[in-house]
């Protein structure tokens, strides 16, 4: 992502930002595309893992639709231009100004989570003269084999209505007028890598379309959620995940009758990698014991470290080596090689111990100044940003400006 002309141009810029490669964005964006394409598959971005302008602009452009877990982003998704037509509503709680605000926008469909739910959004569509679709959220209990705090579709989960309540779902959405049934939806957690949770989620989604058509409720959307992983160890790697591979356990695995459409949500695995968090080094701390290296940027710019263990790899961007660039394209001067790594725990300035980005990295002989890439931030990264200690709003750097 990152040579030495990029980070030449960050030299007058305030740290820290996030740098976003947008034509890595757009070539992920066409990777996924094409793969879903291959199978008519109907992708829909989940809002909440990036909001900015320019992202979403590029996703819509892309002619993908919109995930949202919140009447804000129900907002947001109609502003930026997704048709009503494109735009999804889950969440475990909707309030009824955000179940209203939806009704009024004649969004898709709600993806539904509890019965009590089913009732409301029932009761509200009434009031309106409307008729709501929904489709319901199975909790499969199917386990994502994740990081326990990205784990969605498990029994113990808060989220998606359990297999034992489904009789009452049926029978309440018989009985309301306000309500039409679309279809099921399931979504089992986050950063999965092994496709064979996709095969267990397939084999559900085959039994609980075939319970609901037995009870004539006709199935027509089938939402299989999103939860597809990156490599966060290997971004220049691996940059664009392996969206054959996923679409295609779906192919061979999921059971698609002529009536019915098959929609994902996929939200990770689109902008993940297409943004790093750059920030500069403040001060060195050299202990007995450890190393710190005491960045401009702390948890309250990217949370996910503190708030579930994540992995992101750091750089010091200063001290590129020359790599795939060209020698005789290499400015000697302006190149620093260096051959030796020293171990730094590589921290932010919000007073809390949590605020680590990581232990014992391996880092050239940093300094003072030095600037810091945070990898694989495009994801869960600047929309989980707080105003903690009184920090000031997030900058961006966008790769065309
Ligand atoms: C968060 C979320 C997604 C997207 O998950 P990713 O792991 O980012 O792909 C999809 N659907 C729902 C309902 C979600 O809450």
């Amino acid at each position: 992502m990152f040579n030495q002309k990029i980070v030449d141009s960050f030299e007058n810029k305030e740290t820290p930002f996030y740098y976003y490669d947008l034509s890595l964005l757009k070539s992920t964006l066409t990777a996924c595309a094409e793969a879903a394409n291959r199978y008519n598959y109907h992708v829909h971005f989940a809002l909440k893992a990036n909001f900015n302008d320019k992202v979403l602009a590029a996703i819509k452009a892309q002619g993908f639709g919109a995930d949202c877990v919140s009447g804000g982003e129900v907002k947001k998704a109609v502003e930026t231009g997704f048709t009503p037509q494109q735009v999804v509503f889950a969440g475990v709680g909707k309030s009824d100004r955000e179940i209203n605000y939806a009704l009024d926008q004649n969004i898709f469909a709600f993806n539904v989570e509890s019965i009590q739910e089913l009732e409301v959004i029932n009761e509200l569509a009434a009031a309106k003269g409307k008729t709501a679709k929904v489709a319901v959220r199975i909790n499969p209990n199917v386990d994502a084999h994740t990081h326990h705090y990205i784990t969605t579709g498990l029994d113990e989960n808060k989220f998606g209505i359990n297999s034992w309540d489904l009789p009452a779902v049926v029978e309440m959405l018989k009985k309301s007028k306000n309500l039409s049934f679309l279809g099921i939806h399931f979504h089992v957690g986050s950063q999965i890598l092994d496709m064979n949770v996709f095969k267990s989620l397939c084999v559900k989604v085959n039994e609980m379309q075939a319970w609901f058509e037995e009870r004539g409720m006709p199935v027509k959307v089938l939402n299989v959620g999103g939860g597809l992983g990156v490599d966060y160890q290997q971004p220049d790697e691996n940059p664009i995940p392996d969206f054959e591979a996923y679409f295609k356990i779906f192919a061979d695995f999921l059971t698609v009758k002529p009536h019915q459409e098959v929609h994902f949500e996929l939200g990770r695995a689109l902008v993940a990698q297409c943004s790093s968090l750059v920030s500069k080094v403040l001060y060195i701390k050299n202990g007995i014991k450890k190393n710190f290296a005491v960045l401009d940027a702390g948890m309250t710019e990217l949370m996910r470290p503190a708030l579930y263990q994540a992995y992101h790899k750091i750089e010091n961007i200063s001290k590129l080596k020359v790599g795939s660039q060209k020698l005789e394209d290499a400015d000697s001067s302006t190149l620093n090689f260096q051959p030796s790594t020293i171990l730094y725990d590589v921290v932010g300035p919000i007073c809390e111990s949590s605020d680590c980005f990581g232990k014992d990295v391996a880092m050239p002989e940093t300094k003072r100044g030095d600037l810091i890439a945070l990898r694989t931030a495009g994801a869960y990264g600047e929309v989980m940003a707080s105003a903690y200690n009184l920090r000031p709003d997030i900058r961006h750097v966008f790769s065309e400006d």
